[in-house]
């Protein structure tokens, strides 16, 4: 007996997407027959229309064909794995055609498998079936390696990852990147006095709070350490980046977590230290990290709970 797709599909949050390209209407009618139960069903008639889908969708699986008019599946493949956005997205080859060679050239152009017309419905379902069993579990262990399992937020792999790539766009565009970093304060106190379990809930909330206040795309809150974040704000300049950090300021003091062991508040509270630098040839991005942490630190020489900032202009 076909074992049923409901049996994996628990295991993850969406519906799978699968893009299905074939220059025959008949042909994808078939095979979106067999698949609109369980996944979303993306279609494209022609190569350009497959790419255009893709960058739009960002689909879990390809059902390509391979004998198409313009552009062919050998060609919609090889730009698909050029381009980094759509590159991971696994593509199987349906064609007609039956010589090995056709097959060996599909997988080396980057295919995960091939299928031949007229296809067989068993099969189609048990080959997508488990490409699409790899790719969500990819993708889920891939979330779960860059995210902090303590608070949910990106952990520091992530951070590492992110300011690095933002440093680079930031540098291409010439525009400024933004770096907060946050110190909890006395939190070896709060520790001491209400126990390593409610400090833990209140690292939790402490994130989630400052995550609230970071909403555009390429905006990350990550745990940097212990009880420290940091929020990388690519293309935000400095004063925008202070606006942040004093909300955040605010918001946490508001969450009104009790720490009567604090000097500065009978809540817990932050500090926050801001660098913005726009990238140039001869900065490397350790120094953006190096600003905020004296910011930081003179944050927290000045009396805590507060925010400090400094602007390094490059140009
Ligand atoms: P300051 O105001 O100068 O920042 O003082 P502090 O006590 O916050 O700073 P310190 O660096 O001395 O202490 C940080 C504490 O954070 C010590 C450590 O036990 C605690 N901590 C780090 N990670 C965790 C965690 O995952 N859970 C809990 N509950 N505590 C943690
Ligand atoms: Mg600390
Ligand atoms: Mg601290």
């Amino acid at each position: 007996m076909e074992q049923s797709m409901e049996t994996w599909l628990p295991l993850f949050h969406n519906r799978p997407k699968l893009l299905i390209v074939d220059d025959q209407p008949t042909n994808i009618r078939v095979l979106h027959e067999l698949f609109r139960e369980e996944c979303d069903v993306f279609m494209a008639t022609s190569g350009a229309q497959a790419i255009a889908t893709c960058q739009a969708q960002l689909p879990d699986l390809i059902l390509l064909d391979v004998v198409m008019d313009g552009m062919d599946g050998h060609e919609v493949c090889r730009r698909l794995k050029a381009d980094s956005v759509t590159q991971g997205i696994p593509i199987i080859f349906i064609t007609a055609q039956q010589q090995e060679s056709d097959e060996v050239l599909g997988l080396e152009l980057g295919a995960v498998d091939f299928i031949s017309k007229p296809i067989n419905p068993i099969i189609v379902r048990a080959r997508v079936r488990t490409h699409l069993t790899l790719k969500l579990q990819n993708d889920l262990l891939r979330t779960m390696a860059l995210m902090d399992g303590l608070t949910g937020v990106a952990n520091r792999r992530k951070f590492d990852e992110s300011i690095l790539t933002n440093w680079r766009l930031c540098f291409r565009e010439q525009r400024p990147l933004s770096l907060i970093l946050v110190d909890v304060d006395f939190f070896k106190r709060y520790n001491d006095q209400y126990g390593h379990q409610s400090g833990d809930g209140c690292l939790r909330s402490v994130a989630q709070a400052l995550s609230e206040l970071v909403r555009r795309p390429y905006d990350l809150v990550a745990r940097y350490g212990g009880e420290e974040f940091a929020c990388v704000l690519p293309g935000t300049d400095l004063s925008g980046a202070v606006v942040i950090a004093e909300k955040m300021q605010e918001r946490v003091r508001a969450l009104g977590i009790e720490h009567s062991a604090s000097d500065v508040d009978n809540v817990i509270t932050i500090s926050l230290g801001v660098a913005t630098l726009t990238p140039t040839n001869d900065l490397e991005f350790q120094v953006l990290i190096e600003d905020a942490d004296k910011q930081l630190y003179e944050a927290k020489k000045a009396g805590r709970a507060r925010v400090c900032s400094s602007a390094m202009s490059s140009t």
